[in-house]
């Protein structure tokens, strides 16, 4: 058969419902795929299965193919592949989008088809135990440098707790299940691995920030914190479906990036902070700035005019009396809006994710 005609067979299979999408992320409209699994992808996944070339060897479908890759790609397809690699994949493990960040693309894709984590659910008791003990780094409250510091999820006692000293008895903090919140951030936090675990502690909105040396650990990490409050929520709310409660489980920032701020005085100068819109919660982080999002300070200067998207209201936006790192937005009635910015070196967009819920 000509190459010609094998590629217009390729294309009958890639216009199949189930191969319109990737594969691993949903982007529609894959050009790529790999020929040792039988998955359609997008190009941005076929960049993380080569990362894995024992396990995936990928082709562009604009490539000439041959005609017995054309009939392996037709036995198999996405669905084929997806009821093998994804057969038991927990209501609260994480599927990313994407739009989420390359750590948990590719740790997806390896739970996927290199540990076959979903095949086996044995392999999944990092995350899945209601139990999890072990060491991050966590950034300091004072000079911003990372600590090693022990960490314990437990579900039995619905929280997370870190530890000061390796020996202590009692934790520095404990984080509510129920009032947790974990999103990766690895721009603002300067690392692949970078975690921000969001908790109210009497009634105001902390932020702790950690990263794992090893992508995978910091996955589990995750996905565990997902499966605690998933088992949270199903006592909170016995009649639920999974379907209602895996998107309250985590959530990704709305709006962030840095802004300018005053003070309630108008005698004091703006300061730089980094910002962030959480749910209907503005909260700015006074120093220590973000490592990486510092190196913009001195090339782009930011005038800043948060205003309703709704009414083009400007917000006041004014120094709360709470300790770093919250405030509250105050005339907030026409909430959820975005902050708009203006600058001087021209539009810099918000960096960060659009919301995932
Ligand atoms: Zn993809």
């Amino acid at each position: 058969m000509e190459p010609e005609g094998d590629n217009r067979l390729l294309q009958d299979v890639l216009t199949r419902a189930d191969n319109e999408t990737c594969a691993d992320c949903g982007n529609p409209e894959p050009d790529w795929a790999s020929l040792t699994l039988g998955v359609f992808v997008c190009q941005a996944c076929s960049l993380l299965h080569r990362s894995i070339p024992h396990i995936s060897r990928v082709k562009s479908v604009q490539d000439t193919w041959d005609a017995s890759d054309v009939e392996l790609m037709a036995a198999m397809g996405n669905n084929v592949a997806k009821a093998k690699y994804e057969q038991k994949v927990p209501a609260f493990y994480y599927r990313p989008k994407h739009t989420d960040c390359k750590l948990l693309r590719e740790q997806w894709i390896r739970a996927k088809y290199e540990r076959n984590e979903f095949e086996f659910i044995e392999k999944q008791e990092p995350y899945s135990a209601g139990y999890r003990e072990g060491f991050l780094w966590k950034r300091g409250r004072d000079n911003g440098q990372f600590l090693s510091r022990k960490f314990i999820l437990s579900e039995r006692e619905g929280a997370l707790k870190y530890f000061n000293k390796h020996d202590a008895r009692d934790p520095k903090a404990v984080m509510k299940i129920e009032t947790l919140n974990a999103t990766f951030q690895p721009a603002k936090i300067g690392n692949p691995c970078g975690l921000q675990i969001t908790y109210l502690k009497d009634n105001s909105t902390r932020n702790i920030f950690v990263y794992h040396s090893d992508a995978k650990e910091m996955v589990d990490w995750f996905n565990a914190i997902r499966a605690a409050r998933f088992h949270y929520l199903q006592v909170a709310y016995p009649g639920a479906s999974d379907e209602e409660l895996v998107p309250k489980l985590t959530r990704n920032f709305m709006r962030e990036g840095f802004m300018e701020k005053t003070g309630p005085k108008h005698t004091e100068g703006f300061k730089k902070r980094w910002f962030t819109m959480d749910d209907r919660r503005l909260m700015y982080f006074k120093d220590p700035t973000p490592t990486p999002a510092a190196k913009y300070s001195s090339a782009v200067r930011r005038t800043v005019t948060p205003s309703c998207l709704a009414c083009h209201r400007p917000f006041k936006v004014t120094t709360g009396t709470m300790a770093s790192p919250s405030s509250r937005l105050t005339g907030s009635s026409c909430l959820p809006a975005r902050l708009r910015l203006s600058n001087e070196t021209g539009s810099r967009p918000f960096r960060g994710s659009s919301i995932a819920r």
